[in-house]
């Protein structure tokens, strides 16, 4: 059998520390202020790409970070109990779904993705992570090793939202509305 060619490539991770975080919501406010157009002209937590589950009374603060699109829900949902306390029904899970707002643009329903903050000049680290003051949040990188042809490319942010419109709609009537918008330029 051939040999596999193996590269490496970079992780980035970031530890969340539910332990330290305080529910103040700053790593919202950040993230939806450098993803606006342009950068830092507006700030809606709606749009962020992390989200904080805050429940004082259960004595929970949760930051759970927005992950990749599903078009379907899943068969079953899942509740948890975690040292005795009570996690609402997909608490936990990243995916913009249908079945909830969770990371979705609040006027278009478009997901919503955390992109690690990358963006050019880059940063040194996701903005998230440097506004949050308690340290619940930590970035690190971590070289890894892969197989070459196992290695997608990923999609880009503006092929999952066509993707998420075409799910919604139908090819036929987002190829109708591009045309028609392409003609008014
Ligand atoms: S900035 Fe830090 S402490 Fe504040 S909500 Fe976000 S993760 Fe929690
Ligand atoms: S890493 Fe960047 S894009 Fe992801 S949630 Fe944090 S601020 Fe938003």
């Amino acid at each position: 059998m051939p040999e596999k060619t193996k590269k490496t490539k970079i992780i980035k991770r970031i530890h969340v520390d539910a332990d330290k975080c305080n529910g103040c919501r700053a790593c919202e406010m950040i993230c939806s202020a450098f993803h606006a157009s342009p950068k830092y002209s507006t700030n809606n937590p709606a749009r962020a790409r992390i989200r904080v589950i805050t429940d004082p009374l259960r004595d929970i603060y949760l930051p759970v970070y927005a992950g990749e699109y599903t078009p379907a829900e899943c068969m079953g949902r899942n509740t948890y109990t975690l040292e005795g306390k009570f996690y609402d029904e997909c608490a936990f899970c990243r995916a913009a779904c249908p079945s909830r707002a969770d990371f979705k643009e609040p006027d278009s329903g478009l997901p919503l993705k955390c992109d690690m903050c990358e963006s050019v000049p880059e940063v040194d680290e996701p903005l998230c992570v440097k506004w949050c003051l308690v340290d619940a949040l930590t970035y690190e990188e971590v070289e890894v090793e892969v197989d070459e042809a196992e290695e997608e490319p990923r999609p880009e942010e503006v092929e999952l939202g066509l993707e998420s419109l075409v799910d919604r709609f139908g090819m036929d009537k987002v190829l109708e509305t591009v045309a028609r918008l392409a003609k008014k330029d």
